[in-house]
């Protein structure tokens, strides 16, 4: 267990999933470079998150913003939209509801759905949070894209719950070292918000041949 000051940001997941480097200059250096896509991407969460209140649409009952936390995995975050559904049967009673509730949480995001899984991880994160407080099994959780406007289903497989765990418990690896890892540029560097932090490029080039490229560019002008 996990004491509270100890706790990580749960979205960070999606960073570190992305790229160890990003995550630690974004939550170990605490450096942030805003470019249009995380700007598109905060302003979707805000309006997810427009007004912390709770909404009834038949048996369905929306919770927007939902504060969630794990003491066991170490990390507190947002849920953007926590929807109950309500199930006598199969569901969980759920302190000052009436009946029995299915919990499922609704992960906003920009763009369209990625090959890679730093969306799931995130989404499972969250999962691992409703479940410690809730004392409940969640089995899917929903990705909902920009681009188009649809929800995915994810299910909460042992597979990418294995994979979750094991990043939060690296997260925390190199949070306690502080440590930030050394540039790998891949593709990903392309579309990255901290791209002109990290500046990639230095690991084909020593930082003294870098600086010199740099002058000999900028004399060119
Ligand atoms: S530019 Fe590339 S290596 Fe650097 S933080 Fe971004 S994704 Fe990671």
């Amino acid at each position: 267990m996990y004491r509270e000051e100890d706790y990580l940001q749960l979205s960070g997941i999606q960073h570190f999933a992305f790229c160890r480097r990003q995550w630690a200059l974004i939550h170990v250096e605490q450096q942030w470079e805003e470019n249009f896509h995380t700007a598109d991407g905060r302003l979707m969460h805000e309006n997810a998150h427009n007004s912390e209140f709770r909404e009834k649409r038949g048996n369905i009952i929306i919770i927007r913003g939902m504060r969630v936390s794990s003491a066991e995995y170490g990390i507190s975050g947002e849920c953007d939209v926590v929807e109950l559904h309500r199930d006598d049967q199969k569901g969980i009673n759920i302190n000052g509801l009436e009946g029995n509730y299915i919990v499922k949480p609704i992960e906003y995001k920009r763009g369209t759905l990625k090959s890679s899984d730093c969306d799931y991880v995130q989404l499972c994160a969250q999962v691992l949070c409703l479940e410690e407080m809730l004392c409940c099994d969640i089995k899917e959780g929903c990705l909902y894209y920009g681009q188009p406007k649809k929800r995915t289903v994810v299910l909460m497989s042992e597979t990418l719950r294995a994979k979750t765990k094991q990043l939060l418990g690296e997260m925390h690896e190199l949070y306690k070292r502080k440590y930030t890892p050394k540039v790998h540029s891949n593709k990903s560097c392309n579309s990255c918000s901290l791209k002109n932090i990290c500046v990639p490029e230095i690991e084909k080039r020593s930082a003294l041949t870098y600086i010199h490229d740099m002058i000999n560019e900028r004399s060119d002008l």
